[in-house]
């Protein structure tokens, strides 16, 4: 048995927002106890937290782990061994800055998630979709027009496949279910770092779109569905999907249908300032960067009006390569529409529940896994204290561990 202590530390709650003072006592791995003069058995580690605020670790419910360069098409003739060591890195990266846990939305296989859970990679865990379905010519279609052969096997690291017609789909989904997929991702209109599609295409016809959403659901999963237009946002959740990536060009329908089908928003606000700055130097063709316009603006009215429309919205960051150290600029950016409490609600409550992983991550209470921050302010009156890890995450535990300890310098 290990058992840790945090002690002295004023904890939040992310639901309300408040501070309290409080003990949260952890035993292998799991929250015990959170309360004042909790008692610790013999042998355990006390972590002092006094002056400190302690809160849950952070999830980002759209990441990349394995886009080592915003030229996604490259990755796939990559070798595999060599990506890994990539995702390595942008893993050990995100745990740095707080993330406990993160949704991969492709790329990201069994193998990773495997050698985080068995602690050969630092990193958070990873609940993955394996390769991302797509229509030929969509957004998971790496192909330039000149190309005809698509590398899209498993052992190639690509972040898409290509299944085309009900059949196909139904196929691709249960492979990838087959491989442990956590949820099913599916290219529901065209994307910006894609060749041949537009912006504005819808992608994937309803019938195809619903027999993804059967495979999953019989498996008791879920599909998630990269789209910008309100034209494929909308057809995406009729068709009953739980999760829109992106969102940027939503209107008041697709509000409504949110609403009506109890789906998310999982907004990446972040990747677009990213990839208009520095995409370019991060392998982003030139063909992609002049669609980048198209969607930067619009970002944070959608989430002005997601947020006014009482929509369930998920942290996300979606960045690409070089990109990645940007991942907690997000927080900065809602900021602007949202109060800061619930911006952190959308890394911790919201996203956990979006995961189907309430009452396991997302909050501090007894049974939750002891994933915590220890920070050197309260984010909730200034969300700089998440924005900027390196100088405010002064610890990080999961699963009951510390996994980053500046408190000592050992950065
Ligand atoms: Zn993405």
């Amino acid at each position: 048995m290990s058992s840790v202590l945090v002690s002295g530390g004023r904890v939040l709650d992310v639901a309300t927002g408040e501070l309290h003072e409080n003990d949260v006592l952890a035993v292998d791995g799991r929250i015990v106890e959170v309360g004042t003069d909790v008692r610790a058995p013999g042998g355990t580690d006390v972590i002092d937290a006094a002056g400190l605020v302690v809160m849950p670790g952070l999830i980002d419910a759209h990441v990349h782990v394995t886009a080592a360069t915003a030229d996604l098409s490259a990755i796939s003739t990559w070798p595999v061994s060599y990506v890994t060591a990539h995702a390595a890195t942008n893993l050990r990266d995100m745990l740095h800055r707080g993330f406990t846990t993160v949704r991969d939305a492709s790329g990201a296989d069994f193998g990773l998630a495997r050698a985080q859970r068995e602690g050969l990679l630092a990193g958070p865990r990873i609940a993955f979709c394996g390769k991302a379905l797509s229509q030929t010519g969509g957004h998971g279609d790496g192909r330039g027009p000149g190309q005809t052969v698509m590398e899209d096997t498993h052992y190639c690291a690509g972040l898409g496949r290509i299944a085309d017609g009900v059949d196909a789909v139904r196929t691709a989904a249960r492979d990838e279910l087959r491989k442990g997929a956590h949820h099913i991702k599916v290219m529901a209109s065209g994307g910006v770092a894609s060749p041949t599609d537009r912006i504005d295409s819808t992608q994937y016809s309803d019938a195809e779109l619903i027999a993804a959403v059967e495979e999953a659901g019989a498996a008791n999963r879920y599909v998630a569905a990269h789209a910008y237009s309100a034209r494929a946002v909308n057809k995406a959740l009729r068709a009953g999907v739980r999760s829109i990536e992106h969102g940027n060009l939503i209107d008041d329908e697709s509000v409504a249908l949110f609403r009506e089908h109890d789906a998310f928003l999982v907004p990446t606000l972040v990747t677009y300032w990213a990839l208009k700055e520095e995409g370019v130097s991060y392998g982003l063709p030139d063909s992609s960067w002049e669609k980048v316009d198209a969607v930067l603006d619009a970002g944070l009215e959608a989430l002005e009006r997601a947020h006014a429309g009482g929509v369930k919205i998920a942290y996300g960051s979606d960045l690409l390569g070089g990109m990645h150290r940007h991942q907690s600029r997000e927080f900065r950016i809602r900021a602007q529409v949202q109060t800061a409490a619930d911006v952190i609600k959308s890394a911790t409550l919201v996203a956990a529940d979006l995961l189907n992983m309430s009452g396991e991550i997302g909050q501090l209470l007894p049974g939750t896994r002891a994933d915590l921050l220890l920070l050197d302010g309260d984010p909730v009156a200034d969300l700089t204290v998440l924005a900027e890890p390196a100088a405010h995450v002064l610890a990080v535990v999961q699963d009951g561990v510390v996994v980053v300890d500046r408190r000592q310098g050992t950065r």
